[in-house]
């Protein structure tokens, strides 16, 4: 059932981050790619809590610290420098990138900022070797269309990619710097959004935008979402990092059904009259409870010497295994807490219990051991006992927070569309100004310039490729949305062949091939061009195409000619084309006769089939027409 979205009063804010495809980073010459191989360089810094000029310090940041967090860093000195790795200051802001975000911003109608002005805002978790990662606005106060709506876009900035995080192990982080520096810009719209739909359709329209500056980065992980959604009773959750666009309508259909669930939880505590003061952190150690135990992850905590710490939840009993969203339940936030305060691998309740090798007699012993009664839930940790402490405290902390409904928190996506805690949400002022680079005046001179050369929109463009190319309007709009649309004018423009023919092979026939398994991205735009060149030329045929491609695909650093040759799919001349048909049509001869001119359909077919890809149909039926004729 679909849900009255206006009567919940959902409310949600888009922030899109998206790859520049520039030829530097932003503050460094360093080429922004990311690399495969093993590291060149590695170092290891300790999280370090950086305090805001005015003295407030994340509490998460401080918490990590305390934990002893270090983090180990891996470079190669293709994508990474001293800026990078924080030994040098960063060179001036790439004038290349301000260029490409202050189109976006004037294609989305906002008014650009007289200086560009570099902060710093906090980041806590190391993704950046100096403790924050730099940021400016471009642009504020713009507004799109997104069909019959205005969404306001609050502000374009451009910032700095942060490292990508490739490991964990303790409290030893990994991260790459490769994609640190990396121009992002950031689009941010008003919370007007209603529906989830909606959420979806601005998203895209607004990733429209982007790509038609022609100078983004395309690909998966090159775009990054976050949602800020919030429903009447409810909170603000931050959502980070939804990274396909499909995604997004689910995304946030699963946050107000959490949020919904939330509420009602809350209800049913306050039904049952728990109260916040009945949450007490009264912890026991029920090690011996489990000396003989069965479950592996206790047993192999018993045998490292680490203890077992419980706490019961007074009347929390069948709350803990409530459904959320799919597949995440209350218990699964408070995991996600403990693991998260605590740096524990996961928490036991006993609303999931007897499982696991935990046995029902167990958990009654348990039940004895924190003197719990009927309707509470007990939960519990294996860990080195400060590590446990600390994740029971989380546990309660959560519970709490149960009884008043929705925690503001913020949480990362799932592939799936849930979603996972990541921490609590980070309070104002975490902004404070980048002294190492001088503001950048965007003069009228600049503006002009820059306002003379904008891209086309969406819309216009959906208009001139249906005119200029004669593309339907499914196929224009489909090329538009491909990776494929500069591609497709550069060959639309130099070879002979049909620009419907151009643009169905570069929609429909690859994305088959994907579908099939084939590599396509090895396909150089070289090798296209080449392809439909040699289409133009006759010297292939169209129906050969993908035959051809996938065999390039699957034979990096080959020709097109190796390629013809090795599946054999040379064009035939007209004369050998002559030739088979003349054998085909000896050898029907009975057909012919009795069908007359009706034979052809059956003719071509036979035809077709043994020349296939070798031949333009085109050219045969015009061969086995004039040999029909000429035997009636
Ligand atoms: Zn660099």
């Amino acid at each position: 059932m679909e849900l009255d979205y206006e009567k919940i009063g959902l409310k949600v804010g888009l922030e899109i981050h998206q790859q520049l495809d520039t030829s530097t980073k932003l503050f460094c010459a360093c080429k922004p790619e990311l690399f495969k191989e093993e590291p060149e360089i590695t170092f290891i810094r300790r999280l370090r809590p950086t305090q805001s000029e005015l003295g407030q310090i994340d509490p998460a940041a401080y918490f990590e610290f305390q934990k002893g967090v270090k983090i180990l860093y891996e470079a190669d000195s293709r994508t990474a420098c001293l800026v990078e790795m924080d030994e040098e200051p960063p060179h001036p802001l790439s004038m290349e990138a301000v260029e490409i975000a202050l189109t976006a911003a004037l294609m989305m109608n906002s008014t650009p900022v007289e200086e560009v002005h570099v902060m710093r805002k906090t980041v806590i978790d190391g993704s950046n070797t100096t403790g924050f990662q730099r940021t400016c606005v471009i642009a504020l106060n713009g507004a799109i269309k997104v069909g019959e709506k205005t969404v306001p876009i609050q502000h374009v900035s451009l910032e700095e990619d942060a490292a990508r995080k490739t490991g964990e192990e303790g409290t030893l982080i990994r991260y790459r710097i490769d994609r640190l520096g990396i121009p992002l810009i950031e689009v941010a719209t008003a919370p007007v959004i209603k529906t989830p739909k909606e959420a979806g359709e601005v998203a895209l329209a607004i990733g429209k935008i982007l790509r038609a500056t022609g100078k983004v980065k395309r690909g998966l992980g090159t775009i990054r979402q976050d949602l800020n959604i919030s429903i009447v009773g409810g909170a603000l959750t931050e959502i980070k990092g939804v990274q396909e666009l499909e995604l997004i309508p689910l995304v946030v259909e699963y946050e107000v059904q959490r949020q919904l669930n939330l509420i009602k939880i809350s209800e049913e505590l306050r039904k049952a009259s728990v109260c916040e003061e009945d949450l007490k952190e009264e912890v026991f150690e029920v090690t011996e409870v489990f000396r003989q135990t069965a479950c592996k992850v206790l047993r192999k905590a018993i045998d490292k010497n680490q203890k077992i710490l419980a706490l019961k939840l007074p009347k929390f009993k069948g709350f803990l295994k409530w459904e959320l969203m799919p597949g995440i339940r209350l218990g699964t936030e408070m995991a996600d807490r403990a693991k998260f305060w605590g740096r524990v691998g996961g928490i036991f309740h006993t609303d999931e219990l007897p499982a696991y090798g935990i046995t029902a007699q167990e958990v009654e012993v348990l039940r004895k051991a924190v003197q719990a009664q009927e309707h509470d839930a007990v939960v519990f940790v294996a860990d080195a006992p400060e590590n446990a402490m600390d994740a029971l405290k989380a546990v309660i902390e959560r519970a709490r927070e149960a009884l008043k409904g929705v925690p503001e928190e913020t949480r990362a996506a799932n592939p799936d569309g849930t979603t996972r805690y990541m921490r609590p949400r980070p309070g104002a002022a975490r902004m404070y100004p980048e002294t190492d680079i001088p503001p950048i005046r965007l003069t009228e001179e600049y503006l002009t310039r820059v306002k003379a050369c904008l891209p086309e929109l969406p819309e216009q463009k959906l208009q001139r490729l249906m005119r200029d190319y004669g593309l339907n309007q499914k196929l224009a709009k489909q090329i538009m949305d491909s990776e494929y649309i500069e591609l497709f004018e550069t060959v639309a423009g130099e070879s002979k062949v049909s620009p419907t023919t151009i643009a169905v092979f570069l929609t429909e026939t690859i994305k088959a091939l994907k579908r099939n398994g084939i590599p396509v991205e090895k396909i150089s735009e070289n090798q296209i061009r080449e392809i439909f060149k040699s289409l133009s030329l006759s010297e292939i045929t169209k129906e050969a195409l993908p035959e051809i491609v996938a065999w390039l695909a699957k034979n990096e650093g080959k020709s097109l000619r190796e390629a013809v040759e090795n599946l054999g799919l040379k064009t035939l001349s007209k004369e050998e084309l002559e030739k088979i048909i003349d054998k085909v049509t000896d050898s029907n001869k009975d057909l012919i006769k009795k069908n007359k001119a009706k034979a052809f359909g059956a003719l071509m077919g036979i035809v077709m089939k043994e020349v296939r890809g070798k031949a333009d149909a085109e050219l045969v039926s015009s061969l086995i027409k004039k040999k029909l004729e000429k035997n009636a």
